[in-house]
């Protein structure tokens, strides 16, 4: 059984969606006998972000503080454990080469040890308009079902290219959407696109058990894991801990799926030692 988490969020700067501080994350997870915690706090940085959340952000320095002060506070928390404790950032990644050389710049001052991949927003091509799934019922009136068809397919499209952009020690959740987005027969074609980049790249996914709470699923889901599986793609499991209580949760169903469809290739801790 996986003894460890990468992906896990606090309440930090208190207004980050985690329910417990770094302190109590890592007592948890020492608790349960892990090697290691990584806090990855959601890291939303976007100019034409919909600022339904206080921990998105449209300016690029409020951003940077923001992160720059979480990384304080996970490192100050971990001085009084012993437990290995490493600060990651779950980072929802744009193609545009605005967002890229602002997310570089950030990148130089803040010191990760690790980067998870993310999308959680839906939005145009030219991504001026950005909309987060899980806030979906704020959407604007006016949008048609044309044009939400078109924001969901860009969504999916976001996925491959996070993964080919090359930042990312691992892809998070894969098929997010279907949270709040009905699963449909073509979303099957967005899934294959995914596996083939993942193929191609050989980097980590990662199967996140917070799915089971919602919706009853991990991501990805089933055919998609056994297909990645069959292919050799690294993978690690996520709790994608928003509290303490979930700190490992699921993982053993997890553990059992992934021996049911063959798995050889794991992420170990091993890449942080760097
Ligand atoms: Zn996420
Ligand atoms: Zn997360």
């Amino acid at each position: 059984m996986q003894k460890f988490t990468l992906h896990s969020h606090t309440h930090a700067l208190n207004c980050f969606d985690g329910h417990n501080s770094a302190d109590e994350m890592i007592s948890q997870a020492e608790k349960l006998g892990f090697e290691a915690i990584g806090i990855s706090n959601h890291f939303c940085y976007h100019p034409n972000v919909q600022l339904c959340s206080p921990m998105f952000y449209n300016d690029e320095n409020k951003a940077l503080d923001a992160h720059l002060r979480i990384i304080d506070e996970v490192r100050s928390a971990a001085e009084g454990h012993k437990i290995k404790v490493y600060v990651g950032a779950e980072v929802d990644f744009f193609p545009s080469a605005s967002w890229r050389n602002a997310f570089e710049r950030m990148l130089k001052k803040l010191s990760f040890d690790y980067l998870i991949g993310s999308n959680h927003f839906i939005r145009t091509a030219d991504e001026s308009q950005i909309y987060n799934i899980y806030h979906l019922e704020i959407m604007p009136a006016n949008l048609t079902a044309d044009d939400f068809k078109e924001l969901v397919q860009q969504h999916w499209n976001n996925v491959v290219y996070t993964v080919e952009s090359g930042y990312f020690d691992f892809l998070a959740h894969p098929d997010y959407c279907v949270i709040k987005i009905p699963d449909v027969p073509e979303f099957e074609e967005n899934r294959w696109k995914i596996i083939e980049a993942l193929d191609k790249t050989k980097m980590p996914f990662e199967v996140n058990t917070s799915g089971y709470n919602r919706i009853n699923m991990q991501h990805p889901c089933d055919w998609m894991l056994q297909e990645l599986c069959e292919r050799e793609v690294p993978t690690l499991l996520s709790d994608d801990a928003h509290s303490t209580a979930m700190l490992g949760q699921h993982f053993e169903r997890a553990e059992n799926l992934l021996q049911k469809f063959g798995c050889k290739k794991r992420l170990g801790l091993d890449f942080l030692q760097k």
